[in-house]
């Protein structure tokens, strides 16, 4: 008989008492109607780990609508249903939890999303990534807290060993190969020997997988605590070089992730900022090119466009003597995210001063005047109007006037030459 382990405890200590008693909850309802709940995935991994995480995913053997709806009612919480994948999120308070109808998979051919039908809690496992992420925990009164482990999960969490259940996991799913990678680093875990090995030989199929599955592993990497570890590690095997051959997940790269971690501490940098970084050393085309494959949404590509065509401009930066309405010329409508990510990738003290200089003071300067009073000071409407708008804004930035009487002047002397 294998020792039966009981995580109860671990949580009522680590989770927040308002979910600890969620799921004592959750679990005697779903008895009541004659389902099995159990709490998967992420969370017991860290449960065991000592982690923090709170999203919580929980797992019916039956309906997981039906157990959602009466535990909605119960908590007067707030309920989205996807009948057709018989899933369910529940939030109340600050709290939201996930809950899944528990199912089978099979995959029609390599990379495409699989088709699902109801199932056991044993085959919703099986169909999982690692076997650090396949353990279970009993929620029903009658077993509250045991612990469920058919791939030897807990072992390979003691060893720090990411391990796939099966030969053929990265063929069926090549997004495990940019995860695999993800919890490796983020755990400082090793790849165990026989899945590295089959990651290596199943590289070619993350050529499989569409551009958006793909972005979405990306975008999970960047907001890792430290996505340089996955991105160097990924380089290391040649993972990266799919994404595109001209990137780079060295030292540079790491250099710059933490000093953007200085600055937005105690916040993390947003992806953007890591995105932009990541994709410095390409070319126009060749950001085009990332741009497409992964579809990335409208704002994303506009860092990436400004920092690339920014790049070709931060040399002129670089100028001692460059008048603040130079440097306000040279950094206006460039996303700020873009322009920091120059900032950082500078390697021109004065350069990054201009830059600072630019977020934080040029670009809220305007002129006092606006069009209506050049028409009071007798100024004709037209073309005449924007040039003398446009030399007040430089005036101001160059610090040649600083109040509405001056600028006043300024135009009063203009128009009588
Ligand atoms: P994280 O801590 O990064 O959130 P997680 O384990 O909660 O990790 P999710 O991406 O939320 O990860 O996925 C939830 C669970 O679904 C995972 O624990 C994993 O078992 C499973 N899973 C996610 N993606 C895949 C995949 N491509 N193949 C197999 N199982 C997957």
């Amino acid at each position: 008989m294998p020792q039966i382990i009981n995580l109860s405890s671990k949580i009522e200590n680590q989770l927040p008492a308002e979910l600890a008693s969620f799921m004592r909850l959750a679990g005697e309802v779903a008895q009541s109607q004659g389902q099995s709940l159990y709490l998967v995935g992420g969370v017991v991994r860290d449960l065991l780990l000592g982690r923090t995480n709170l999203d919580l995913d929980l797992v019916v053997e039956g309906d997981a609508i039906d157990l959602a709806q009466r535990l909605t009612e119960i908590k007067q919480g707030k309920i989205t249903t996807h009948p057709r994948f018989g899933t369910a999120k529940l939030r109340w308070n600050k709290w939201s939890v996930d809950l899944t109808t528990a199912r089978s998979e099979t995959y029609a051919k390599p990379g495409a999303l699989p088709s699902v039908k109801p199932g056991s809690l044993n085959s919703d496992l099986s169909r999982r990534d690692f076997t650090i992420n396949t353990m279970a925990i009993e929620l029903n009164p009658s077993r509250y807290g045991e612990l469920i482990d058919r791939y030897g999960g807990r072992d390979d969490l003691n060893h720090k060993l990411i391990r796939i259940l099966h030969e053929e996991s990265f063929i069926d799913d090549a997004t495990r190969i940019w995860r695999g990678l993800r919890y490796e680093q983020r755990l400082n875990f090793q790849l165990e020997r026989n899945t590295l090995k089959l990651l290596k030989r199943d590289i070619p199929m993350l050529d499989t997988i569409s551009g958006d599955r793909i972005r979405y592993e990306l975008e999970c990497i960047l907001q890792e605590e430290y996505p340089e570890k996955v991105l160097h590690r990924a380089e290391k095997l040649n993972v990266l070089q799919r994404l595109h051959p001209s990137l780079k997940g060295n030292g540079w790269l790491a250099e710059k992730y933490e000093q953007a971690r200085q600055l937005f501490s105690p916040a993390s940098p947003p992806i953007g900022l890591h995105l932009a970084l990541l994709a410095y050393p390409l070319t126009n085309e060749e950001n085009e090119y990332l741009i497409s494959y992964l579809r990335l949404p409208k704002s994303l590509a506009q860092i990436l466009r400004d920092s690339i065509s920014l790049k070709a401009k931060v040399e002129l930066l670089a100028d001692p003597e460059l008048a603040p309405s130079g440097i306000y010329h040279l950094l206006s409508g460039y996303s700020s995210t873009a322009i920091i990510a120059n900032s950082l990738a500078s390697d021109s003290p004065i350069a990054r001063q201009h830059i600072k200089l630019f977020l934080d003071k040029l670009r809220y300067i305007k002129p006092a005047l606006n069009g209506n009073d050049l028409i009071r000071m007798g100024i004709a409407p037209g073309p005449d109007i924007k040039e003398i708008l446009e030399r007040l804004h430089e005036a101001r930035l160059d610090g040649k006037v600083s109040s509405k009487r001056g600028e006043e002047e300024l135009v009063k002397g203009w128009i009588s030459r």
